[in-house]
């Protein structure tokens, strides 16, 4: 794995293509367990004062793509409270640990999101131990697997709305009377919210109530409160929701149909994260920005 994100070089080759080996893993799936680690900035990204004494509140953020937006931010200059499942407690203390040396505040917040009372004390922990609260990153998702909508059970679709649609409601609502004018909210939706594969036909439609839900409060929250939404829309990354989540065979060929090759690697959308939450993207509300390898561009 390179070492910096900032010498120029072949992007195809930048990272490694889909593991050869593949071990799955039960829900959640941590990082730790992974064989192949992804990147998610640990000893790549490099700060510059961009979010200086901001205050961030970053929901999945023990692994994967919250895990690099986390450290990024923290490198950026500010304190970071995460959100992540028990089960994940010993990825969450390594996330902890790289706030520390990047010299920020780390605040560490396990629970369940699909109940609106844990989404309440957790905003409320978050603007407590951080002292207020300017970003807000909803990116913490379940997938899972279907096997189409007649195997598809009540239980798992109620469980798969509330973790990704009812959370995205009951989080922003809790954080809005927190956030002053300047600050952020970025959710992480999918390009399987304009493109879905039809064998995650439900969690594809929580991605697009995601990037609808960015869009359709991006004028009042701009108008009544000065708040920017957006959305980032991942391609195929390497985290562990694609051991959990995944088959072996379609763990194989993770970005084989991008013309990349490869799958993308969390920290590859740190900086949009980074960007989003900043001062340089103040004219900047209601958009996806799509990271995606150039899958799903026409
Ligand atoms: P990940 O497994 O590293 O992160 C997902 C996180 O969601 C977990 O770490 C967990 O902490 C959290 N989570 C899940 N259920 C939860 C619950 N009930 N309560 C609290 N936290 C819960 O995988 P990732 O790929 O980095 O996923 C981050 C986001 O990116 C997800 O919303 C996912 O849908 C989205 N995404 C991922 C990809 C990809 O290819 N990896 C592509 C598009 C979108
Ligand atoms: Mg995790």
């Amino acid at each position: 794995m390179p070492t910096d994100l900032i010498t120029p070089q072949d992007p195809r080759s930048q990272y490694p293509g889909p593991p050869s080996e593949v071990e799955l893993q039960a829900a959640p799936a941590t990082q730790q367990q992974m064989s192949e680690k992804p990147d998610c900035g640990e000893l790549s990204y490099k700060g510059s004062g961009k979010l200086a004494g901001r205050k961030a509140l970053l929901t999945g953020a023990d692994s994967g793509i919250g895990r690099a937006a986390a450290i990024a931010f923290a490198r950026e200059g500010a304190d970071v409270a995460i959100c992540y499942l028990p089960a994940e407690q010993a990825d969450a203390e390594e996330v902890a640990n790289y706030i520390r040396e990047a010299g920020r505040k780390a605040v560490l917040l396990p629970g369940d999101i699909s109940h609106e009372g844990f989404c309440q004390r957790l905003v409320s922990d978050a603007v407590d131990q951080l002292g207020g609260l300017d970003i807000l990153v909803n990116n913490a998702g379940k997938m899972g697997k279907t096997e189409g909508i007649l195997a598809t059970s009540t239980e798992r679709f109620d469980s798969l709305m509330k973790t990704n649609v009812y959370s995205l409601f009951w989080i922003t609502k809790a954080a809005l009377p927190h956030l002053k004018p300047g600050a952020s909210i970025i959710n992480t939706t999918s390009i399987q919210g304009y493109d879905p594969s039809p064998n995650i036909f439900d969690y594809a439609m929580t991605k697009a109530a995601i990037a609808n839900f960015t869009k359709g409060l991006s004028q009042p929250l701009m108008e009544e409160h000065g708040v920017r939404i957006n959305a980032v829309a991942p391609g195929p990354i390497w985290t562990p929701l694609q051991e959990a989540d995944g088959s072996e065979e379609k763990l194989k060929k993770l970005g084989s149909k991008t013309p990349y090759k490869r799958p993308g690697q969390p920290v590859e959308l740190a900086p949009v994260y980074v960007l989003l939450a900043s001062q340089e993207g103040s004219y900047i509300t209601g958009e996806i920005y799509g990271v995606t390898g150039g899958m799903g561009v026409a």
